[in-house]
């Protein structure tokens, strides 16, 4: 009877698309390696590429384009058994195929564990193309299928338009709707996370003598969630992603798989005119491209961590900026290694700035976690509250931690040191010659601790005095110390 019942539920499911296991599961990378791993159980007898190929079936990558570069995903028999129940079935679907809908919600990718979103087409596709490579498979697969063909395509049909925005999670403890923040390109952050994602373990999986592994076992070590005090790049885990595709990738021979991609995409389309000027297009897309995904680190936006909205209206910044002040947060006093607890401890120092200051927001621009991650505080745009009499001139960094007597990690450093500033620079809202003050040089208050102040000493760009003359007009200070500039640490 109960068989019986199930058989029908199933049924409905096939035949009427009723949702019901997309309202019952989160799309996250934990529930996509779940799925995985029921395939596998089901199946034990099937390799990592037979299971990483009925996914590319579920989730329509199975279009000419994709098959000019891999074999058909049906080439086999023993495939078709890889879908225990429909139920599975219809979740993997949503899961993998990836499209973006009028209303500006995108589909086909799951929140990861690091509290970044990734496209999983171009996730399997890459560690398809890694474990087929020597197979007499074109070298050029992987490259293509995992980013080439998204940037090609995005800059053929929309060359001059900006590539992203990321987005919002309608809930990130149990996410279901994914909505841009902006107008979708062609190639929207999700997509290129996991472009890269792609790229990295295909990469690895090709340069590996067997592949007698389990796919989950594969996506589990990469996107595992808390981050160790030995873990540094270029350990192959997801919250490394840009610095482990920097040192990937080459920009000419990523050049060249989008001319490869567009080239084939021409052919199978039937489409014969080649736009003028593509080669300048593509040079500069790519330029764009390593702009914001290679040199500026990745940050965290409000949206993902919770941030509850700004009390009144924001104070636009006058760009570009000329100093970049360093803080620590003191409390709390140990460093956040996950997304899951620095997202809480930065909803705790808006908390804290918004209703114990009586601030109108979390006081710094940015935050830096020990989870590999900035989170994004007033950002680039809006004057922060965070260096008394000096917020209108320069960006607040706070680092999560107490540093009197240790240091961030090396990673953190770097990734605000040389990321951070490097991506304000080039993002046009940092001036080239900027300089590093610590909270204590302008503000009587120990922050940034002991040792992390020492530290900040040896930056290029660090200023003892305040070289421009800078000091505070007496209506500056006043005007900031009747709003909500005064800060403590
Ligand atoms: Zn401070």
């Amino acid at each position: 009877m109960e068989s019986t019942v199930k058989f029908f539920v199933a049924l409905a499911v096939m035949c009427l698309g009723i949702p019901s296991v997309l309202t019952r599961l989160p799309m996250n990378m934990g529930q996509f390696i779940r799925a995985v791993q029921q395939i596998e159980d089901a199946h034990p007898r099937l390799t990592a590429l037979h299971v990483v190929r009925s996914l590319r079936r579920q989730g329509g990558y199975d279009d000419p384009f994709t098959e000019h570069f891999l074999k058909a995903s049906n080439d086999s028999s023993d495939y078709n058994a890889s879908m225990p129940n429909p139920e599975l079935s219809q979740f993997i679907r949503h899961a993998v195929h990836h499209k973006v809908t009028e209303k500006g919600r995108e589909k086909g990718m799951v929140l990861c564990g690091d509290g970044t979103t990734v496209a999983l087409g171009p996730v399997l596709l890459g560690i398809e193309a890694g474990l087929l490579a020597g197979t007499g498979i074109p070298s050029e697969s992987l490259g293509v299928l995992t980013l080439a063909q998204t940037l090609g395509y995005s800059f053929l049909k929309s060359p001059y338009q900006k590539l992203g925005p990321d987005g919002c999670w309608d809930n990130v403890t149990f996410p279901k709707v994914f909505t841009l923040s902006g107008r979708a390109s062609f190639a929207p952050d999700a997509l290129i996370n996991g472009g890269m994602d792609g790229m990295l373990l295909g990469t690895h999986l090709s340069s590996l003598s067997s592949h007698a592994m389990r796919l989950s076992t594969v996506l589990n070590g990469y996107y595992r969630q808390d981050l160790k005090d030995t873990d540094v790049p270029p350990l192959l885990i997801s919250a490394f992603r840009r610095d482990n595709f920097g040192n990937l990738v080459n920009i000419s021979i990523l050049q060249d798989q989008i001319w490869a991609s567009l080239s084939v995409f021409w052919t199978l389309s039937g489409e014969w005119h080649r736009p003028l000027g593509m080669d300048s297009i593509i040079q500069m897309g790519l330029k764009h491209f390593s702009q914001r995904y290679i040199e500026c680190p990745a940050i965290i936006p409000r949206c993902q961590w919770g941030a509850r909205s700004y009390r009144g209206s924001p104070v636009q910044l006058k760009l570009p900026l000329s100093f970049m002040y360093i803080h620590h947060t003191l409390t709390p006093r140990q460093p956040c290694r996950s997304f899951q607890k620095c997202a809480a401890e930065m909803r705790a120092i808006q908390r804290f700035h918004k209703d114990d200051r009586s601030w109108d927001d979390i006081g710094y621009s940015f935050v830096m976690g020990s989870d590999g991650y900035l989170y994004e505080g007033r950002g680039w745009q809006w004057r922060g509250a965070h260096t008394r009499g000096h917020n209108s001139r320069g960006y607040g960094v706070a680092f999560i931690g107490d540093y009197n007597s240790t240091l961030p990690s090396r990673h953190s450093l770097r990734l605000v040191r040389e990321r951070l500033a490097n991506c304000g620079v080039g993002g046009g809202h940092l001036v080239s010659n900027f300089t590093w003050h610590g909270h204590r040089q302008l503000v009587n208050t120990p922050c940034p601790g002991e040792a992390l102040y020492a530290e900040i000493q040896a930056w290029k760009g660090f200023r003892l005095r305040d070289i421009s003359g800078g000091a505070v007009s007496q209506a500056e200070l006043l005007k900031a110390n009747q709003s909500d500039t005064v800060i403590i640490n």
